[in-house]
């Protein structure tokens, strides 16, 4: 579904993706993990089109997609839920996800809303209610939720479990899973690597804007390097 050959990124004259090739099959949970600054967010943003590149390829479902526009990428089925909840905060819990289905047409809508108020119960409590009073868990769904309102094909997550209790996490991990029973491609960007390997059909270990070690989540997890060096465990 998604190749990315020898992409390059770079912040004025400081290189900060040196050459990334990575794949996501469909119907996969492909988690990014590494260590901080090692060009996770940056690589999300290339792919979504908001950060320019300098180099290499994306390809999605076959096509070239590295020139495009991001909207026309989203229109394609690529659907990024961004770090830091950007929620819409003096609108409705309701109207934020509708407007996450501003550019559908089909009869659909109110079923994935409902969907979504079953994968996050406590959204459908506060449907009414205005997103910005909500906590930060709940707006990190609120945030996944409006992405999923797009019908996308490959949803692109970075850091849904940032700053949420452990319980939250694992609401949110769940939800992720829930999301590859029904057909959504999932590339997942996590500092809480071990819980994102977990979860993970693959997984991708960035060290200063390279590939350092990809392989099974399992695999990666098991890894005894990878542990010491990655996962806080010796
Ligand atoms: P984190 O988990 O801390 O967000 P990351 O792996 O997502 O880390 P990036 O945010 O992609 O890493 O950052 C990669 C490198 O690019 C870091 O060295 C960072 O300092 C630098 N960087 C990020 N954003 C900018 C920017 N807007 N201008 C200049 N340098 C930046």
């Amino acid at each position: 579904m998604l190749e990315v050959r020898n992409l390059r990124s770079a912040y004025g004259r400081i290189e900060v993706l040196k050459g990334i090739d990575l794949d996501v099959q469909t119907g996969e949970i492909v988690a990014l993990v590494g260590s901080n600054g090692a060009g996770k967010t940056t690589l999300l943003r290339a792919l979504s089109g908001v950060q320019p590149i300098t180099g290499g390829e994306i390809r999605f479902n076959g096509q070239r997609i590295d020139r495009l526009p991001p909207h026309k990428r989203v229109e394609m089925g690529m659907t990024q839920s961004p770090e830091g909840r950007q929620v819409f905060g003096s609108l409705t819990v309701e109207d934020n996800l509708q407007l996450g289905a501003y550019r559908r047409r089909d009869k659909g809508i109110d079923q994935d809303r409902d969907r979504i108020f079953s994968m996050f119960p406590v959204l459908a409590e506060k449907r009414h209610l205005l997103a910005g009073g909500l906590s930060g868990g709940q707006q990190q769904m609120l945030a996944i939720g409006r992405a999923l309102m797009g019908r996308p094909k490959l949803l692109l997550l970075d850091e849904p479990s940032l700053g949420l209790s452990p319980l939250l996490v694992d609401q949110i991990l769940d939800a992720i899973v829930s999301l590859k029973k029904d057909g959504i491609t999932v590339l997942l960007v996590e500092q809480n690597a071990s819980a994102a390997l977990a979860i993970a059909d693959r997984g991708y270990v960035l060290e200063t804007g390279k590939v350092a070690h990809s392989g099974s989540g399992s695999v990666l997890l098991a890894d005894p390097q990878i542990k010491a060096a990655y996962l806080g465990i010796a």
